[in-house]
């Protein structure tokens, strides 16, 4: 990931900071992240597989 905030994440601009960083996109990490931003906090979820894929479960 390059330095500054003028990179791009889905056509969102990345911050310089967030109120919470939630590491891993599975299910306990998707359900944290849209809790925390449906709270009202900013909130970066960081996944290291490329998506979509496949998933125990789907
Ligand atoms: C064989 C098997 C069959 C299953 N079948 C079902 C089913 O039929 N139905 C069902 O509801 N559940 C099923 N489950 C259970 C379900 O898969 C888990 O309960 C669920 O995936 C757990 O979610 P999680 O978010 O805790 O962890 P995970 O789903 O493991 O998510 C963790 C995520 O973090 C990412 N990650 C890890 N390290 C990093 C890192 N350093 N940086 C960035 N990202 C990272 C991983 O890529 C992953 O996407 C099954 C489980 C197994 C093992």
């Amino acid at each position: 990931m390059r330095e500054g905030n003028t990179n791009t994440i889905y056509d969102t601009p990345l911050q310089d900071s967030y109120d919470c960083v939630v590491m891993g996109g599975g299910p306990g990490g998707s359900a944290t992240a849209a809790l925390v931003a449906e709270a009202g906090y900013s909130v970066l979820l960081v996944e290291r597989e490329a998506v979509p894929r496949f998933h125990v479960g789907e």
